[in-house]
């Protein structure tokens, strides 16, 4: 999988994927993330890549030139699945959305800034937008961090236990069940016997039980 992600602050995007699950995904080849930024796209003095908004008002707007440059160079290179914008008003980031979109062989995020970008660039160049909830950032590169994470660690072979990924929140529409480690005894804080038990059917059993039971009391909504 390659993920170009178009910013004016790669600087901003590039701890993310150094480390971790993600580092090792990209070290083992199974996915390409590249860093571009905006201003190379740029035809202005001072490579500027946003201006007044027309109409007046607080804020300034991403123009379509650069961007429209950008995309434009890209997709000569190679066919892209989805071009992604971030965006407050997008579709709300789901497990269900991440699934999909760690099937996919090329995709653009587009970072936004300061009021955002054009309307004109969200109407012919993207394919989709995705907000990561209720609530206004600076700018689309943290935003675009959690999507490609969301994403990469369910590309397989990302996570050393392949079988890791099946078993977190949201994945069958189901909240992870409670988890414990070493010591089972802590200050008389102990862990539920049945973990302790080697009863692989039984500690089954117990984990659903208490994911229904966890969905139940924190996110019915999960459960309709
Ligand atoms: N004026 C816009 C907000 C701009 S915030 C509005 O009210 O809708 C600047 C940029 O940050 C946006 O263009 C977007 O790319 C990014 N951003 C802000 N909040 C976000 C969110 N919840 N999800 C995804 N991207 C977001």
């Amino acid at each position: 999988m390659r993920i170009d992600i178009i910013t004016v602050l790669p600087q901003l995007l590039e701890s993310p994927f150094q480390h971790s699950i993600l580092k090792r995904a990209i070290d083992k080849g199974l996915v390409e993330v590249n860093l571009i930024n905006l201003r190379d796209y740029s035809t202005q003095k001072q490579k500027s890549v946003d201006d007044y908004a027309f109409g007046g008002g607080a804020g300034m707007v991403m123009g379509i030139e650069p961007i429209a440059n950008c995309i434009t160079a890209l997709k000569a290179e190679r066919t892209y699945d989805e071009v992604i914008y971030t965006s407050p008003d997008g579709e709300l980031l789901n497990q269900k959305i991440s699934n999909q979109l760690s099937t996919l062989k090329n995709i653009i995020i587009l970072c936004g800034h300061y009021k955002g970008v054009d309307q004109r660039v969200r109407d012919h160049f993207i394919t989709k937008e995705i907000s990561i909830g209720d609530y206004v950032l600076s700018g689309g590169e943290l935003a675009a961090a959690v999507i490609s994470d969301s994403i990469i660690r369910l590309i397989p072979g990302a996570m050393s236990d392949e079988t890791s990924a099946l078993t977190d929140s949201f994945q069958d529409n189901l909240l992870a069940p409670p988890v414990y480690t070493r010591p089972a005894d802590y200050k008389g804080l102990k862990v539920p016997e049945i973990l302790l038990s080697g009863h692989t059917a039984n500690i089954e059993n117990w984990r659903h039980e208490q994911s229904l039971l966890r969905t139940m009391e924190r996110r019915p909504d999960l459960l309709k």
